[in-house]
Parts: C-alpha cells; structure tokens; sequence
C-alpha cells in the first residue's frame, strides 16, 4: 500500500484518498499551472494512526523518499542553514471543513536557518516575520498553547512600538518577538519548540492526524452530516511567500460571484502577507480588481488560470494564490460553495455557455437550496431605520435579539429566543453559536472571511464587514456611527442578500420565487428576475425526467389550491379530524357522550352535512386530480376539554353551589378515555370499529360530495383511506360497511362513484402483513411518521425534546429519523411492504405521506424503492418535484 503521492502524481478524482486539497493541487500541477511542489500523504495513512494511535510503519521511508525527491528538485534541503527548504503542513479532507483543520506555514525554520532565510531574501524582516509565524502557528495547533498569548504578545509588541499593523514592526521588533513566542511555548508546552526540521514537519503531520477528531471538526460534520472515519490527508508543500514585501502578497478569488452568480472578478487581496492574514480580517484587503493597479502581469495571468480552472471544472472555482516578488504561485482551488441563488444562476448558465447539460444542471442544485430560495425577505418598502451596512455575505432576513457572544447565543436560542450573533470577526470556536443565530453580522472581514464562509455553507443569513459599526463584545453592544447603540438584547434585523442592518424588527415579503410558484410572477417575463428563470428551467428539467408524482398533505379548500399552483398532482392526505374542530368541536362532544344510539345518530347526522361541504370544497378545487381522505385517526380524548381545566371547572361550580351537570359527564368521559399511551391506544381503524356509525357517515359524506361533485359536471376522484391498520381483518370490516354506504349513495343518485378504498401502512404489522392487508387495499400510503415512532418504539412528541440532543451528539443518528427516512430500519419496511403489496395486486397505487415526503434524502429512498408519488405540505411540493426529478436524472 502507497501512503504518499506526489502532486505529479495525483488527480481530482482522487479525492477519497488524498482529500480534497490534495486531489485538486495534483490537478492543478497536472494542468500546467503554476504549484509550488509537494505531495500528500494519504487518508489511508490517516486511518491507519486514528485506529491504532501510531503511523504505518511504511510511512516514515516513504515521506523520507518524497522529501529527498523534493530537495532535489528545489535544489536544497529542509532546513538547511544557509538556504533553508520551507514547507506548509496542510490538512485536507475529502469534504472540505473550512476553518476545522489547521495548518502550519514555515515548517523548517530554525535558529539556525533564520539567518540563511534572510541572506537568500535579502531581507532580514521577512525572515524573522516567518520565523515568529512558525513559532505561532506550530505553538498554537501542535504543541496546543492557547493561540491568544502569541496574539497578546504580538499587540503588546505593536503597542510598545506605538503601531497599528504587523507590517510596521521591523527586524528587531521581529526577534525579540520570537524570543517571547518560544519563552510562552516553553512555559506553556513544558517543552522548547523544537529545532530539527524533521521533527518539526512529524509532529505536523501527527497534528493534522489528531485535528481530525478535534471537537469542532466533528461538531462540523455532524453539522454537514460528514461520515466520521474518513479521516485527513496532509499535503506537505513548499513554501512560497507572500511576505516579501510590497510586490508580494496572498489573495483569495472566486471565478464568479458566489453570492449571485454573476461572472467577474470575486476576491480580496491582502499585500505583503502570508497564508491566512487575508480571511483572519487583521488588515483591510483590496478588491482583487485592485490587484490589476498593483501588479499588472500576475493579474492577467491570475485571470487566465481562473478561465482555465472553471472550463476544466465547469464549474465555480475559489482560489487561493500568492504572489512572490511578482511571481504568482496557486496553492487551492475547489468547486467553490456558492449561495441557493447563485447554484441555479450558475447551472442555468453553464448550460448556456455549453459547459454541461441539463441533467447535470440538475445535480448543481438541491431541494435544501430552493427551500432557502422560499423564505420570505424584507420589505423594503417598510420604514426602517438604517443601522448600517456591510458586505451581504449569505443572503437572508434574520430578525433577532442581539447577542455578542457563542455561549450566550447558544443559551438564548435553547429558550427559545431569536438571536442575531454579532461579532467583530468569526472563528471556529463561534460555530455554536453560528448554528444557533438567525444570522450573523460581523465588522470585519470580507465576503471570504470565516463567518461568510460558514454561514454560507449552512444556509444562515450573514452580513459581515459592517466596518461602520463598533462591536465591543466586552460591554456587549454595538454602535452606529449616527451614536445609536445596540445592547444585548435589542432586536435588529439584517439581511443577507442587500448587507444592510436595521434597528428594530423589519415586516417580511414573500420571496419572488414563491410569487412565481403562486403565479404572481412568470419566468417569460422581460424583467423577470435572472433568479426566477432560472428555478423555472430547472423546475421545468425535473418534472420532466421525474417519475414519482408529487401530491399535497391538505385539508382544506385553500391550502388544496396553492398546492395545485406549486405543482400537486392531487392531494395524498386529507386529516378529517381538523373539520371536526372550532365549532363543530361541541356536536363532537355530543358524540362521544351519547349514551344511546338515537343521541349518538343525531350527532352523527348534525355532522355530515358539514364534512360533505368541506369534501366538496376540497374535490371542486382538486378537480380531475385524486384526493386522498383519510378517515379519522386520532384518539378521542383530543376534541374533549383538558382534564386539568375542566376537573377546576367542575370544583369551583360545586363549592359555588352551580349547576355543573354537563361537564360532570364531560369529565368522567374524560376520565374514561384517559390512556396511558393514547399513540397507542383507541385510534384510527379502532375508532371506526367501535363507534357505530362514525366511519359510514364520514364515507357517506365523501360518497355524497362526489355525487355532488358529479352533478355539477365535475371529475371528482376521491381515494378513502383507513388508518392504523394492523391487520386485514380491520379493513375488510370496515370496507363492507364502506361498500355499502358506496353502494346506496350511488343508487340513490343513479351515478357510478369509482372510489377507491386504502390504507394507511404505519404499523409494522401491516408491513409485515402488507401482502394480505393488499387483497382488501386498493392502495397503500405509508405513514411514516408513526411507523417511525412504532418502529423505534419512540412517541415522537416525548423524545425530540428530552433525548434527541444527546443521540445527536453522540452520533447514534446524524439526524433525527422524523426528519429523514431512516433506510436501515424504517426505510426497509417499507420497500418490504411495497414488495409484498405490489405481489398480490400488481396495480396497488403506492405512496407516502408522511413529513418525509417533503425531505430531500427521503424522496430520493422513495423514487429508489419504487413508489407512485410522495405526499408533504404545499410549500414542500417544489421542493419534492426537485429532488424527484434529480433522483431520476
Ligand atoms: P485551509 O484549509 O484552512 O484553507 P490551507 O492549507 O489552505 O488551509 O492553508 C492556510 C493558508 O496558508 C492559506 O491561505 C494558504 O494559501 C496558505 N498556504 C498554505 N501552504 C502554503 C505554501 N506552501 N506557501 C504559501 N502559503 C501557503
Ligand atoms: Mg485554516
Ligand atoms: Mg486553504
């Protein structure tokens, strides 16, 4: 087994084993441009230190083979006195993690090479500036020395000095610094920063290794839903600087704006700097249009590798480069994070320029980003008061209460606060509080600095640079340059999409790709919006390679329309119980108390004509279309007063000597359909059995609303389904009474109904027994909200809140099963049960209903296991039409 590759010898698509730095350095180096040489020890290397706690034995030889080979080719040795070999210790997983993994610059430098560093610069400044940042650097993420004392040291520096940047300390300054960084190493490591360049780079790399379970980087990929055992490559790469001085510098760019999309020139530029000064905000970058002003010929060629790498990738690239006394070096690229919108502009105009097709359009976007694309903005129209303005970084409209810190961002957001984390700058140890904010706004930084680039990557709204406002996270509050002060606890609104910052709570607007969904808006328009063209191509591309269809969970009239303008193919759950609220609520009491069956059949009798004009309603504007109703589910005791209220009621009326009669009886019914586990008790299919009647007047008004519906010249077409079904039997007994009823409505009206009658499948038993429960079923939905619960043997309303933060976070589901289907256990039910049901009736219609239908992942399991259609609330449907479509293509 190999452990190590050379750059020459590497290719993107080797990502697995040499991450994603590692692959795409190789590429680049393939491609001619212009990599300082390197190469990268593998994941596998990686794995292997991670499972055993030490490195292959094979590795030591074969870096030492990669290193000689690098020597020769640069014509010195690492570390060598008088002309020292430098080399970066860089991190690269397979996914990139900004910010989790660290890296170390400068590796081989040494009390005995600083001077022979100087002599072949000429510049004895620069040579102790790299030197102090090594010190830093390898102090901080190998040795573990709290980065803050070196900051501290480096400010006490500049102010004895009476200086405002890094760049105003000189030689001198320079060294006395390194002395004070290796006096805290030593104090602080308990050991001397270490002199021998070989040793230096080993416990780079070991660094690199052990980073990898570091608590933020497995906080990020539990975030980002990243496996745990891939492990890192480390890329070990010769030293260009940037710090050269004035000719010299580091930059990072984007071959198209990440945030629109829109083709130009994206980047900051940070003169005489090295490595991470650019995105760490310690001094104001220049636009890299700038750069053409500073050094004309690297920005041409900087723009001409940036044509190269997106033709090559067809994609959106960010870069990061360095430019050495006028000599332009790459050292990053990578398909580049991009905001919702600008996914769909991007893959909408890389098919107009011919770059890929539109199935591969398709693969560039995702249902998470156009659900992004859906929420509502500020209204600008709205008075708001201006509190200033920065770069919008990740587009958004967050309102929240101004918190200055992550613990108390954290803390807030737990009580069920909105927050809006305000900091100066981000870093990595800000990602909790990161993921609990609406948004983020920070004073520093450009659209590539930590907090844009995070906050993009998680969809969370950020304004960042906001360098008018004063953040002082010590007093916890921010001001305005007008004196307007924010404290902690304020309410601000920002938004992401324009960078400005208001004071107070800004009213929302709908997003225009919703009022293009709702029809408000077309695509064809002239002015349309770029945006909403592009949704409506790639819409268009979906619907027409998917084939799972796309219904609506709806219950009413309203919501059945809007379903039908985003898209629904019908509707896949109708919940009855929801008609049975409001004022119907007392007729239902009425129900449950009867004592004889007169009283009950009156009941029943006042309720039906109420449910036949709701199914009308619902039929008329789901005209043509199939609307699945569900017979009531849920248990009894719902539509009945509160037990606690009520027993209050009954002993205040008494001790007051009031007539309390009726809730008397309330209560002891009350008492009398108490559960234990009401998820388990009387429901569903239950309930029909044992209260007459109930199930034959809701299939009764169903009948009479589609003989309405009929009359009226329409095309009702209406799918009965029973719910909670455990056996056949259940079924069959309700199905004889439904028949009937069917039967008699059709005579009476002298019409013909074509209703069909299904089930719910939500139990495992009725997966386990879905080939006989389909001899009675002429379709199923699996409800997958409660076969999750039945099938964990969880009631959801109980767990999400008590454990779920800790099965999270010890990794036992990366997400929650209510939110994504979980395919080992749930997931294989169902393809069982849609085997074993489609064994029996080869014409079973299949689909799912529950939340499930609107996830992303699930659709994708449902097209795989073969169903008809998915079903989840309106606003979901876009979503689902997406990723049915990118499940297919
Ligand atoms: P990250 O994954 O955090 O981006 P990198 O490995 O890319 O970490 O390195 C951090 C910074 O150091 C980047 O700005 C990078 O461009 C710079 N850098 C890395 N290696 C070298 C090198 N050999 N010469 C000059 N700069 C380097
Ligand atoms: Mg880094
Ligand atoms: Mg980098």
């Amino acid at each position: 087994q190999k452990f190590v590759y050379d750059f020459t010898e590497g290719n993107k698509d080797l990502k697995d084993l040499l991450g994603g730095k590692g692959a795409n350095l190789a590429e680049m180096t393939n491609l001619g441009l212009p990599v300082p040489p390197g190469f990268t020890i593998t994941t596998e290397a990686c794995k292997v230190y991670l499972e055993s706690g030490s490195e292959p034995s094979a590795l030591r030889d074969e870096v030492s083979a990669h290193l000689d080979a690098l020597e020769t080719k640069m014509g010195k040795k690492l570390g060598q006195a008088d002309d020292p070999l430098l080399v970066s210790v860089r991190s690269g997983a397979k996914f990139s993690m900004p910010g989790m993994m660290d890296t170390v610059l400068n590796i081989g430098l040494s009390d005995a090479s600083v001077a022979g560093l100087a002599a072949q610069a000429g510049d004895e400044r620069f040579a102790w500036d790299s030197y102090r940042r090594l010190i830093q650097m390898f102090g901080k993420t190998v040795l573990g020395v709290d980065g803050d004392l070196f900051e501290e040291a480096l400010e006490n520096a500049k102010q004895a000095k009476g200086v405002r940047t890094d760049v105003d300390l000189d030689a001198a300054d320079l060294r006395t610094l390194v002395d004070e960084f290796k006096a805290v190493v030593a104090k602080e490591a308990g050991r001397d920063f270490p002199q021998d360049p070989r040793e230096q780079m080993d416990l780079a790399v070991r660094a690199v290794f052990d980073s990898w379970n570091g608590e933020r980087a497995k906080l990020y990929r539990r975030q980002e839903r990243i496996p745990g055992d891939l492990g890192t490559a480390v890329n070990i790469c010769s030293m260009v600087f940037g710090n050269l001085g004035p000719d010299s510098g580091t930059g990072v760019a984007f071959t198209r704006d990440p945030a629109s999309g829109q083709q130009g020139v994206y980047g900051d530029y940070l003169q005489n700097a090295q490595g991470e000064d650019v995105v760490a905000g310690i001094r104001n970058t220049v636009p890299l249009a700038d750069l053409a002003g500073i050094d004309q010929p690297s920005y041409d060629e900087l723009m001409r590798i940036m044509e190269t790498l997106e033709n090559h990738y067809k994609d959106l690239c960010d870069i990061e480069f360095t430019i050495e006394r006028g000599k332009l070096w790459m050292l990053q690229t990578r398909v580049g994070k991009r905001t919702a919108a600008a996914a769909f502009r991007i893959a909408t105009q890389l098919v107009d320029q011919g770059l890929i097709d539109e199935a591969e359009a398709l693969q560039r976007v995702n249902g998470a980003q156009l659900a992004q694309l859906m929420f509502p903005r500020f209204d600008v129209s709205a008075k708001a008061e201006l509190l200033g303005r920065g770069i919008a970084a990740s587009p958004g409209a967050a309102v929240g209460k101004a918190v200055f810190d992550s613990y108390t961002a954290v803390k807030w957001s737990r009580s069920g606060e909105k927050v809006i984390l305000i900091r100066r700058e981000t870093n990595p140890d800000d990602l909790n509080g990161m993921i609990a904010a609406e948004g983020i706004l920070t004073s520093r930084g450009g659209k590539t600095s930590h907090a844009a680039v995070v906050a993009r990557g998680m969809g969370k709204t950020c304004v960042c640079g906001a360098e008018d406002l004063e953040v002082d996270t010590k007093r916890r509050c921010l001001t305005a340059p007008g004196g307007v002060v924010i404290e902690e606890g304020d309410v601000i609104s920002v938004d992401g999409s324009t960078g400005k910052v208001y004071v107070g709570e800004v009213p929302v607007v709908p997003s225009p790709v919703v009022e293009y969904f709702e029809g408000r808006m077309h695509a064809g328009a002239d002015d349309a919006d770029e945006l909403v063209k592009a949704v409506h191509r790639v819409m268009a591309y979906a619907d027409r390679v998917r084939r799972l269809r796309v219904r609506a969970n709806a219950d009413n009239a309203e919501d059945a329309a809007r379903a039908r303008r985003f898209g629904a193919q019908g509707i896949g759950l109708c919940r009855t119980e929801h008609m049975f609220l409001g004022e119907r609520r007392e007729m239902v009491e009425r129900l449950i108390l009867a004592d004889t069956d007169a009283v009950r059949d009156e009941a029943l009798k006042a309720l039906l004509p109420l449910q036949q004009r709701d199914f009308v309603d619902l039929f008329e504007s789901m005209d043509g279309l199939p609307v699945t109703v569900r017979l009531l589910d849920p248990p009894l005791h719902e539509f009945l007063p509160d037990i606690t209220d009520l027993s209050v009621r009954v002993a205040l009326a008494e001790s007051r000597k009031e007539p309390h009669e009726n809730d008397l009886r309330l209560l002891q019914a009350v008492h009398r359909l108490h559960e234990q586990n009401p998820m388990l008790g009387l429901r569903g299919v239950r309930l029909g059995l044992v209260i007459p009647g109930l199930f034959t007047m809701q299939v009764r008004a169903i009948a009479e609303a589609a003989a309405e519906r009929l009359a009226a010249g329409g095309d009702p077409r209406a799918e009965i389904m029973i719910p909670l079904v455990g056996t056949v039997q259940e079924l069959e007994l309700v199905r004889e009474e439904a028949d009937k009823v069917i039967t008699d409505v059709e005579a009476e009206h002298g019409v013909e109904l074509k209703l069909a009658i299904g089930t719910m499948i939500e139990l495992p038993r009725a997966a386990l027994t879905a080939g006989q429960i389909a001899e009675a079923a002429q379709f199923f939905s699996f409800g997958t909200n409660d076969l999750t619960q039945t099938v964990w043997g969880f009631s959801r309303d109980d767990v999400e809140a008590s454990f779920f933060t800790a099965y999270l976070e010890k990794g036992i589901f990366g997400v929650s099963p209510f939110e994504t289907i979980d395919r080992d256990g749930v997931g294989s039910l169902v393809a069982l049960a849609a085997k074993a049901g489609r064994a029996t009736r080869p014409d079973l219609k299949l689909g799912v209903c529950g939340e499930h239908g609107g996830d992303p992942e699930s659709v994708h399991f449902f097209h795989e296991v073969g169903l008809d259609y998915v079903s989840c609330s309106p606003f979901r449907i876009p979503v689902a039409r997406l990723e049915a479509g990118r499940a297919a293509s």
